[in-house]
Order: structure tokens, then sequence, then C-alpha cells
């Protein structure tokens, strides 16, 4: 089924706003056999919205807008959806005490201004919002359905939710299966080489897109048929199975915390040039500190030595930033916490401070358990902020290889 989408905003054309509701929209709608073939972003004016209807009307069965329903004079959508299908709105005396309970409810009464929000339309159908005071619109028009939804996130998706993807559900002949590998540690191009021959031989029964981001490729695979889908995952697993860490959107750090959890282990790191940013990411899982005790920035060469206990002859003989540094440093923090496995972190995130022996974005990433420590160089070439997240990547990256090989 293919889906036109509206999204309607001055502040998503000046960039105050970023457009999340486009790309939750277009996900969505994807899991429940629709496709949004066309995207148009417009601001609050009543023309550009009846220009962006007849538009997405030319190439799509259903016109979703989001944005502009609210009750201040610049919300104009629900206005120009009723001179769009020549409909007469009534009031709706039910939903406009509905709203007065609503907002006594909080404690406050309702400001006439709202009193447009309980409009209902004669022609169309409103589309209930059980988390907000807008209701939406439903118009049926030569064979096209329309939507007009809120912009708030929270209220759009919840209204999609309730009424919406149902709707597509229901009239879309053929659900599309999604699945998405995630990736780290090779480049994209590597990656489609060692699987393009099996995407080519599939290419009818499944269609598949690489999304490469920083820190990774996804592999995304749609097809209407599940069998052909799994097929496809069989023939590439063994190419891709040593770079392969999840699927959907789980994240790295997440999956290595279910497996340290499975096997009983915990990780404690020392970073320095990621200034806890590796820390950080372990964190963002709930529940890591069944597995995280914990994990120390030390920055200084003195806060090297007196906290992990690197040596001063280290330091001295092959610099902060270097193998033996990494080393002492992933060895420091394991023994200092007692933890199963250290990381130690050390490198040149930039713009200052490389030389010609050691540029910006080397860095070295240490790694200590039971069995001993060894100690890895990379040469990462982009700005301060993209250094330090490729260092956590690659300090995860390691710690999976670690795990995998010990399975
Ligand atoms: P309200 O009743 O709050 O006025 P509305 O339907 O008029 O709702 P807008 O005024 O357009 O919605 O936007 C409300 C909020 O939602 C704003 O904070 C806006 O930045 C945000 N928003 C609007 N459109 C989008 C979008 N496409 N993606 C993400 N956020 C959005
Ligand atoms: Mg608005």
């Amino acid at each position: 089924m293919n889906i036109g989408l509206i999204t309607i905003g001055n502040e998503l054309l000046s960039g105050f706003t970023t457009d999340t509701n486009a790309s939750w929209i277009g996900q969505e709608v994807s899991k429940f056999g629709g496709e949004v073939v066309k995207h148009i972003t417009i601001g609050d004016t009543t023309d550009a919205i009846i220009a962006a209807l007849d538009e997405a009307s030319r190439v799509a069965q259903v016109i979703i807008t989001t944005g502009g329903l609210g009750p201040t004079h610049d919300d104009l959508t629900a206005d120009t959806f009723y001179i769009y299908f020549n409909d007469q709105p009534v009031f709706d005396e039910e939903y406009w005490s509905y709203l007065e309970s609503r907002f006594q409810r909080f404690g406050r009464g309702i400001p006439r201004i709202n009193r447009n929000q309980a409009l209902k339309p004669q022609k169309g159908f409103s589309v209930p919002n059980p988390v907000g005071s807008a209701r939406g619109l439903h118009y049926e028009q030569q064979g096209k359905h329309y939507f007009c939804l809120p912009g708030v996130p929270r209220e759009m998706k919840a209204m999609m939710n309730r009424t919406i993807l149902p709707w597509i559900k229901s009239q879309a002949g053929e659900v599309q299966v999604v699945k998405t590998l995630r990736t780290t540690g090779i480049a994209e191009s590597a990656l489609a080489e060692k699987i393009s021959v099996d995407i080519k031989a599939a290419e009818n029964q499944v269609t598949v897109a690489f999304l490469p981001q920083i820190i990774g490729v996804d592999i995304r695979m749609i097809s209407p048929n599940k069998a052909w889908l799994d097929a496809l995952e069989q023939r590439i697993l063994p190419s891709i199975k040593p770079y392969l860490f999840g699927t959907g959107n789980q994240t790295l750090e997440a999956v290595l915390g279910n497996q340290l959890k499975a096997f009983g282990l915990t990780l404690a790191v020392a970073e320095s040039c990621t200034g806890g940013l590796l820390s950080h990411r372990l964190t963002n899982t709930p529940g890591s500190s069944e597995y995280f005790p914990g994990g120390i920035v030390t920055y200084s060469n003195a806060m090297k030595m007196n906290i992990l206990g690197v040596k001063e002859e280290t330091l001295n003989s092959f610099g902060a930033v270097s193998a033996e540094t990494a080393r002492e440093m992933a060895a420091g923090v394991r023994r200092k916490t007692g933890a199963d496995i250290g990381i130690g972190i050390t490198g040149i995130a930039g713009p200052g401070g490389g030389t010609k022996d050691k540029p910006v974005g080397l860095v070295y990433i240490g790694l200590a358990v039971e069995a001993g420590t060894v100690a890895k160089k990379y040469e990462f070439s982009h700005d301060r902020e993209t250094n330090k997240l490729l260092s956590t990547q690659a300090a995860l990256n390691l710690l999976r290889k670690w795990l995998y090989e010990r399975k």
C-alpha cells in the first residue's frame, strides 16, 4: 500500500525540530504492509497544505499528515482539511464537556481557544487521541484515504498505534517481513563483497539494503514471504558471522551485557581519550550493574600511575599512547576492581596532539583477562567526537571477539 506522508510545521523547515515523526511512521507502516512512497515537509500555510495533499494523492492511496492540529492561530491543518474536503464541521458538545472535565482534572479551566478542538467533521470521521486533546481527522475521497494527526510525537504515535496502523494492516493485501542484521568491524563494501552473490540470487524474493553508520553496517532485508527471507539469512550467515552482533535495534553494548551475564563475568574499564564514553555506553543498558562494577577515567599520566599502577618507565619509554600503556591500564583496572575482564583505552582523539609517529586517531586498546593481556592498535582518522566513538566501538568489538572465541 502506497503512503504519502506530509509533515507540517515551520519548525521542521527551519531545522529547530528534527522530523522524527517521518522516520517513525516510515518504519512502522512498513511492518504493516505500507510503504511511504512520497514524503513532503511544508510550513504552516493553507496553500502549502493544499498543494501537498494534491501532490501526495497523485502517487499514494493513503495520505497521512502530522502537525498543526493544535488550538493556536498557527495551527491550520484541520481548517485546511475542512476546506479541502468541502466540509462544514459542527461543534461537538459531548466532546467539549469531555475536554472541560479533562482540563478540570488537571486543576485548570479550559481556555476558549480550545473550542476549535471540539469541532467534528460531517463528511469525515474523528480519529481518537488517547493521550491528548486534539483529535485527528479521517476523510475518504475518490477511493483515497486521508488521515490528519497531531505533531506531538507521543500523541501521533498513540493514534497511529490505536487506529491507523491496525487500519493499514486490515487494508494491505500483503504484509512485508522485515529483518535487520547488525554488523560491526567491517566496511560496507567489504561486507557487500562477501554476500553479493547470495543477494543477487534472491533478488526477486528479498530486497536488501546496506545501511552504513559510523559504528557498523546494518543489513536490512524485506520480503513478502518469511521463508524467502529466512532462506537468504541462512545463506549469508556463514560469511557475516564474525561481524554479526545482533538484530533489529539491539545495541552492541546490550548484546555484550547479556553475554557477560550469561557467562557470569564482570567487566571494568579504564579510559583515557574516550573520557568515560565507554562507561556511558555500558551503563545505557538497564541492569548493567550486574556485570559492570565501574569505569575509571585516567586522563593524566599521574592518574594512570597512581590509580591504575601504570609504571613510570612504561610511560617514559613508550609514551601514554602505546600498546604497553593500554595493557597496563587494562590489567590495572582489572586488578583494582577485581573484575574478570579489564579494558584500557588510550589514544589521541585530536584535533591537536598528533605527531608524525603518533598521529591523531591513533588508539591502543588493552584487554586483560585471567589468561593474560593483549593490546590492539587502531588508526582512526576522523574528528574528535567520532574518534572517541570509534574507540569505544573498537573496545566493545574486541570484547565481543574474545567472548565469541571463548564460546
Ligand atoms: P499542539 O496541540 O501541541 O499544538 P500540533 O498538532 O499543532 O499540536 P505542532 O504544533 O505542529 O503540533 O507541534 C507540536 C510539537 O510537536 C512541537 O514541539 C513540535 O516541535 C513537535 N513536532 C511537530 N512535528 C514534528 C515532527 N514531524 N517530528 C517531531 N516532532 C514534531
Ligand atoms: Mg505547529
